[in-house]
Parts: structure tokens; C-alpha cells; sequence
């Protein structure tokens, strides 16, 4: 129940049992064009995973999906699929589309718990690793992008080596998406097939600091694969923003599922959240920041968003779970200063109210205030969730990479080429990137395929 769940970190998706799996495979027309597949940035074969779940072949099912996808199980739970497979299914006509996501959660769940890794046609689950063409290439990241390009170049036989500045492989999966949506053991029980197919993981290495990357290549690094992501929170820049108890959801995330604040005292990481929390922004990362606050202790948690519900990035399973675990939602509303106690405490914030004008150059109709409507709301913690910007430790010590005004790397969209010889990049550190996990690992793949070329001297 909602009110139990938004006091611990529990799972709240529960999955498939395999009555239902079998039951919504079977609905499934197995179509000749299968819209859903064409709509899958990672091309997975749709309509053949759901016939061997269909046929109760669960092996041959996540066999299948991972012919194109390294982290089924992390993908069947995060990505926003009413957008992507299950938008394009035939069967939406009918009102009614299959839940693709829940059966690919389904096989990769399956895997996990009969501690099996079926690794696709032709390569080995361990061992894998020897190179077969003797080629060095470095990836630098290990968010989706990273681990996806690492798999697929590790598959063709590259001795591939992934450097994370975190102490933890995972990108934003470990330190931003929270326990109750993703649980870290899946993350790190994929992390740990890519490592059977032989990718190197070193942690604690910041490129840019640890070594830069030129060093890299002069240690024998044919390739690279930059996929570095956005990790520098962005601020609305208002009075009031620097008081105690402001933290940008990135600091709150990352102090909650990496250092495990919600496990205190057992561990010594405490986050000192208010009693009314208020988070402003209306994408994923608002929710999740929203329903951990909850979870922390919380009594009163609103969102704060200057559009309206309709315009929200967020998944709509987010937005659904947030509103029957009790998260109070102000659509229309921007805060225009955060006040503070005589001891430099949040106490409240200026907000004034707003409605939707013409749209603006994202295809969404632009906030305008409302003169006048200014008004206070009481609360004690804000939280900025209004997106984030490439980190600037790796460009800063890389001035020869094209980046644009917005400090995302410029890439040929087709083969994720920068303009260095040899250097790609993708996922949330580039331009034209739409910051989901499914485009990162789109991105993390057509490079890989680049790579592959360019290595081959073709
Ligand atoms: P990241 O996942 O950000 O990984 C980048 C990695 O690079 C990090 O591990 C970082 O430590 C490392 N790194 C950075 N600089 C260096 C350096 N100099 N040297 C070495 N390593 C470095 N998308 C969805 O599809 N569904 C969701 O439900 C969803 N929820 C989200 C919730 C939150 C809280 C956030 C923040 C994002 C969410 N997203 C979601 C977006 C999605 O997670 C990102 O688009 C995706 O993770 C981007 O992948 P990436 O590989 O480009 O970068
Ligand atoms: Fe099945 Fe829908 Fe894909 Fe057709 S579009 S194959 S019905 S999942």
C-alpha cells in the first residue's frame, strides 16, 4: 500500500508474476512489422522475446533481448516506454498495448533468480574477455552509455577498459535513480555480466585528474568512448538558494542511494531533511527526490513545477506513484525567492503563480506570471530539481573537444564521433541527447559500431 511503502525503501513495482507474463505474451499479435521494435532504440527483438515467453523458452527469451541490451532488467524497471515500444504498439488502437517493459522485466528477472547468465549466441559467459583483434579501447563513465558501448565492443573482441570516477559502476543508476524504483543489486548483477564478457571496470579514476586523455591513449588506448553524463546540478539562481537546508536533488539522490542516508546511524551519513519539503521541477529526477524525502521522514512533500501536469518529463508511472504515496503537486507555480531564519534555515518560499502562453522553442507552451499572484508557502527544505549540466573536471583538462555554449560535447550523430581522431562520445554528456537510459545506450551502441569501424580501418 502506498502508505506503507513511502516509509521504506523497498521496491515498489512488484513485476510480473509468470501467470501474468504468460497471459500478456499471449495477447501480443506478433506482428510482420512490428512497430515496437522499430521504436526501440536498442532495436531489441520484440515481438521474438515475447513468442519464447509465450512458449515458456524464459533462457531463449533473455537471450534474445540480450543479443541488443546488456541491462534488460535495469531497462524493464527505468525506461519510459508509453514513449518509446509500448507508444508504438499496434494494440494502443485498441486502447491497450502490451506491456512490453513488464515482460522484459519478466526475462531478466527470471535470469537473476535462477542465478543464470545466458549470454547471447556465440559468446561466452566468462572468459570472454582476451582480445580478439589485440586492440585497447577506454571508456570514460559507467552510466548506460558507457556500460552498453563497453559490452558491445567487448562482445567483438576488444580488451576494453571502463574508468569510473565514482567508487561504484553504475552512472546516475547507482548514485540518482532510488533503491524502491531500481534496487542496486541489479545494477550490480548486470554490471557484473558485462564483466563475465570481459570488460574492465576501474573505479576512483577521474579522467581529467587521475590521468588526462592524452595519457590514456598513450597508454595504448586505440579508442575512447567518452560518457561522462551531467552531474553538475543547475540552480534557478534566486535570492535565497545558498541557506541551510537547499540542496540540489543531485547532493540529495546521490547522499541517499550511494551513501546510504537512509540506513542511519548503521551507516554514518545522515541527511538532515525538514518536515515540509518542497522539490522544484517536474522530471524524474523531482519525483525521485520527492518520494525519498518522503521515505526519509518528511511529513508534507509537494512539487513544485511551472507547467502543468501534461508538460511534466516525468515517466508517468512516477507521477502516478508520487500522488498515491500522498506528494502534493503545485503545477503553475515558480519560486521567486527562498527566505530564511535569523539562523540561515529555509523558512519559507516566495512563489507566484503562472499560465501557459505561446510555445517556446522546446515545442512547449512557455510559463508567463501572473502579475499580482505572488503568495508564500511554508516550508523548511527545497529541493532543486531543474536538470543538470555536463561536469566541467574532464572538459576542463580536454580543451581540444568541440563542446557547445551548454558545455555538451558536439558529436556526429550518426557515428557519436567527436572531433578528435578516435574520440566518441554519447549519452547525457553530448548535444541532441534526451536524457533517458534507453537513448544513452542507443548512443553507447551506434559508437560502438563506429569504433568497431574505425579500429578495422574502414
Ligand atoms: P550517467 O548515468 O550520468 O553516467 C556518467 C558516469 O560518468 C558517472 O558514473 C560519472 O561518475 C562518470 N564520470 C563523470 N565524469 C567522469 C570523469 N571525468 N572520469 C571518470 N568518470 C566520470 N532515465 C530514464 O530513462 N528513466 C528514468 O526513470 C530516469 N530516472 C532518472 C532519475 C534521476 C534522479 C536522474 C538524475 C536521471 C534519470 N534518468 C532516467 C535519466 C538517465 O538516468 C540518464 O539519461 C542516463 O543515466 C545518462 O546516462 P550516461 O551514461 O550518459 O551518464
Ligand atoms: Fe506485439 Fe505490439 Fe510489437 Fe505488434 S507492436 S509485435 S502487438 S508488442
Amino acid at each position: 500500500s502506498p502508505k506503507k511503502r513511502s516509509k521504506n525503501f523497498k521496491e515498489v513495482n512488484m513485476g510480473m508474476s509468470e501467470q501474468e507474463a504468460l497471459k500478456e505474451a499471449t495477447r501480443c499479435l506478433f506482428c510482420k512489422k512490428p512497430l515496437c521494435s522499430i521504436h526501440c532504440p536498442v532495436e531489441i527483438d520484440i515481438p521474438r522475446f515475447i513468442d519464447a515467453i509465450k512458449n515458456k523458452k524464459y533462457d531463449e527469451a533473455i537471450k534474445i533481448i540480450k543479443e541488443k541490451n546488456n541491462l534488460p532488467g535495469v531497462c524493464g524497471r527505468v525506461c519510459p516506454q508509453e514513449d518509446q515500444c509500448e507508444g508504438a504498439c499496434i494494440l494502443n488502437k485498441k486502447g491497450n498495448a502490451i506491456n512490453i517493459g513488464g515482460l522484459e522485466r519478466f526475462a531478466a528477472d527470471w535470469e537473476l533468480h535462477h542465478h543464470k547468465a545466458v549470454a547471447p549466441g556465440g559468446f561466452a559467459t566468462t572468459g570472454s574477455g582476451q582480445s580478439q583483434s589485440g586492440k585497447k579501447v577506454a571508456i570514460i563513465g559507467s552510466g548506460p552509455a558507457g556500460l552498453t558501448c563497453a559490452g558491445d565492443l567487448a562482445r567483438m573482441g576488444y580488451s576494453v577498459t571502463i574508468f569510473e570516477a565514482l567508487h561504484d559502476a553504475g552512472g546516475v543508476l547507482v548514485y540518482g535513480i532510488p533503491e524502491f524504483r531500481l534496487p542496486k543489486e541489479v545494477v550490480k548483477k548486470e554490471v557484473e555480466y558485462l564483466k563475465n564478457l570481459g570488460v574492465e571496470v576501474k573505479t576512483n579514476f577521474i579522467v581529467g585528474k587521475t590521468a588526462v586523455l592524452k595519457e590514456l591513449m598513450d597508454q595504448g588506448f586505440k579508442a575512447v568512448f567518452i560518457g561522462t553524463g551531467a552531474g553538475l546540478p543547475n540552480f534557478m539562481k534566486i535570492p535565497g538558494e545558498n541557506l541551510n537546508r537547499v540542496y540540489s536533488a543531485n547532493e540529495l539522490l546521490t547522499r541517499a542511494n550511494l551513501m546510504k542516508a537512509y540506513l542511519f546511524p548503521k551507516y554514518d551519513t545522515p541527511v538532515n531533511i525538514g518536515n515540509k519539503v518542497a522539490i522544484i521541477g517536474g522530471g524524474n529526477t523531482a519525483m525521485d527526490a520527492a518520494r525519498v524525502s518522503l521515505r526519509l521522514g518528511a511529513e508534507k512533500v509537494y512539487i513544485v513545477y511551472r507547467r502543468t501536469e501534461k508538460e511534466m518529463p516525468a515517466r508517468a508511472e512516477e507521477i502516478e506513484n508520487a500522488k498515491e504515496e500522498g506528494i502534493e503537486f503545485h503545477i503553475l507555480t515558480l519560486p521567486k525567492k527562498i527566505l530564511g531564519d535569523d539562523k540561515g534555515f529555509v523558512k519559507a518560499m516566495e512563489c507566484i503563480k503562472m499560465k501557459l502562453g505561446e510555445p517556446d522553442s522546446s515545442g512547449r507552451r512557455r510559463p508567463v506570471p501572473i502579475k499580482g499572484s505572488e503568495f508564500i508557502m511554508d516550508v523548511d527544505t527545497v529541493v532543486v530539481a531543474i536538470g543538470q549540466s555536463p561536469n566541467p573536471v574532464f572538459l576542463k583538462a580536454t580543451p581540444e573537444l568541440e563542446v557547445n555554449k551548454w558545455n555538451k560535447i558536439e558529436v556526429d550523430p550518426k557515428t557519436q564521433a567527436t572531433n578528435i581522431k578516435g574520440v566518441y562520445a554519447g549519452g547525457d554528456a553530448t548535444y541532441g541527447a534526451d536524457d533517458t537510459v534507453i537513448a544513452a545506450m542507443g548512443a553507447g551502441k551506434r559508437a560502438s559500431k563506429a569504433i568497431d569501424k574505425y579500429l578495422k580501418g574502414e
